[in-house]
């Protein structure tokens, strides 16, 4: 066996790893690196911690081959689309993880409390990492099944919904109380306790609406990491306190980018119901002005300088590939081309970032929403491709909007807009979109991919 100071050291080195890594994170160009610095070091914690005792390694190889399979084979296929879920699913497998080790230390446990009492932080990391862990895991669940569309994505309400809610909260909170007075004497309640945090993941989550789920799940991946924290206490392993606590945090932050950058507060997400009384905004007035491939290119070849704005269509299409092909032509025909990154753009946080740094877009050219607004007066062509809410006008015209105040990518200042969209179809929030409508619009029709396609093909042929 190691000695306990080489562990404590393997432990140390691990959490500064991933302090390093979730700080290379936060920037484009350092984001993989990053990636593998924090993977690394949760390798050493393992390690350091599977050496730290004696123990049987049978199920724990079993366990490893049958996670590492799974794990391998949903990073590979599953569709950039499709990422929250797997991020949702990973979640509540955490959360569940959390429980399952507060569970069985209680287990363990509760005949020698019997005589001897557990302390006061052993009880309350079991009492917290089953609640946070059991929410988590089926709230987790409940988020898969919205985004993959196996559940009704509307928002589920009904009459006293929210006293329900908050009598099974109060239920298990009360359930917790009563364990952590009497740890050794409480066992139904602590099987009441798990039940209650499991059912109270659910109606938490039933009556969000699937389009929000993105929020919830930063949310609940900020759950998760608390819920492993507490696990962390309970079994007294400092790397998984660290590594819970920079979970719960960076989860935190995130959900409040998210809820800034639509303009919402988390209370509106969780408790809005959105999705079910919006409105679709004022009537918009105005025509629509469709234009084709060929006429597009004859102004975009007269262009010099040239903003993308990506959105959720991008992904579905899958174009980014294209998208950077027409930007590399757009260059090299004299434009200065700039992407404008919403940071809602898609459906979860870095959407646009990861499809583009995917398809090998220099990071240089990726703009934030306020250096894109800084420039959008002096900008040619708007090419939106496959964005609807983020270049809404409506959010910073008319009060009655449901999204009024969210902040956008105002395209409308540029000279030209092209818009890249399928349909006359609104977007994530369901309201109509008067950017369509205004003077310097011009919709090109189809799926993004082919569109981008054909303006290729048009700047190859001349
Ligand atoms: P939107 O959902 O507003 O619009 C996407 C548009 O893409 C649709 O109008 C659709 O129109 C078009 N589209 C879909 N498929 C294709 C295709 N194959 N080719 C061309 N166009 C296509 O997306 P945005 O990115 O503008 O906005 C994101 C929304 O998601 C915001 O409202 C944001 O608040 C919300 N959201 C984002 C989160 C995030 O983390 N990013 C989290 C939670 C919510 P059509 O069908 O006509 O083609």
């Amino acid at each position: 066996m190691i000695s306990d100071s080489i562990i404590s050291l393997g432990y140390i080195v691990a959490a500064v790893l991933f302090i390093i890594g979730l700080k290379m994170l936060s920037r484009q160009q350092t984001a993989r690196t990053g990636n593998k610095i924090s993977a690394f070091g949760m390798l050493l914690a393992v390690v350091a911690t599977l050496l730290s005792q004696e123990m049987d390694y049978t199920y724990i190889i079993l366990g490893l081959v049958v996670g590492g399979v799974i794990g391998v084979v949903a990073a590979v296929r599953v569709a950039m689309t499709s990422m929250p879920e797997m991020v949702a699913l990973f979640n509540g497998f955490g959360g569940a993880a959390s429980l399952l080790v507060a569970w069985s230390e209680y287990e363990k446990g509760r005949w020698a409390w019997l005589h001897d009492a557990p302390a006061l932080v052993t009880v309350v990391g079991i009492f917290l990492a089953v609640l946070i862990g059991g929410v988590t895991f089926t709230g987790s669940l409940i988020a898969y099944g919205k985004l993959a569309e196996k559940l009704a994505g509307r928002p589920l309400l009904f009459p006293g919904q929210r006293t329900v809610n908050a009598v099974v909260m109060l239920a298990a909170i009360a359930c917790g109380v009563m364990f952590m007075l009497s740890p050794a004497s409480t066992h139904i309640v602590f099987l009441v306790l798990v039940g209650l945090s499991l059912v109270f993941g659910i109606v938490m989550a039933m009556p969000i609406g699937g389009a929000d789920m993105p929020v919830v799940i930063a949310l609940l991946n900020s759950c998760s990491g608390l819920a492993a924290c507490a696990a962390g206490f309970v079994i007294n392993n400092t790397v998984l306190v660290v590594a819970g606590s920079l979970v719960g945090a960076s989860g935190l932050v995130l959900t409040s980018i998210m809820c800034k950058a639509m303009n919402r507060s988390l209370g509106n997400v969780l408790f809005g119901g959105f999705g079910v009384s919006a409105g679709k905004g004022a009537a918009v007035e105005g025509e629509v002005k469709p234009i084709d491939a060929e006429s597009a290119y004859y102004i975009l070849e007269a262009a010099r300088s040239v903003v993308i704005v990506p959105g959720y269509g991008m992904a579905v299409a899958q174009a980014q590939h294209a998208v950077h092909q027409l930007a590399q032509l757009l260059e090299e025909n004299g434009a200065d081309v700039n992407f404008g990154i919403h940071p809602v753009a898609g459906r979860m946080p870095g959407h646009m970032n990861v499809l583009l740094a995917e398809a090998n877009v220099p990071y240089e050219q990726l703009m934030e929403m306020d250096d894109a607004n800084g420039q959008m007066d002096n900008t040619d062509v708007a090419i939106v491709i496959g964005a609807n809410d983020v270049v809404n006008p409506a959010a910073r015209e008319q009060e009655d909007s449901p999204i009024y105040g969210m902040p956008i990518i105002n395209v409308d200042h540029a000279n030209t807009v092209f818009v890249l969209k399928r349909s006359m179809a609104s977007g994530f929030a369901g309201i109509d979109n008067p950017l369509f409508y205004k003077d310097n619009t011009r919709m090109l029709f189809g799926d993004a991919k082919a569109s981008i396609e054909a303006l290729i093909s048009e700047f190859k042929q001349s």
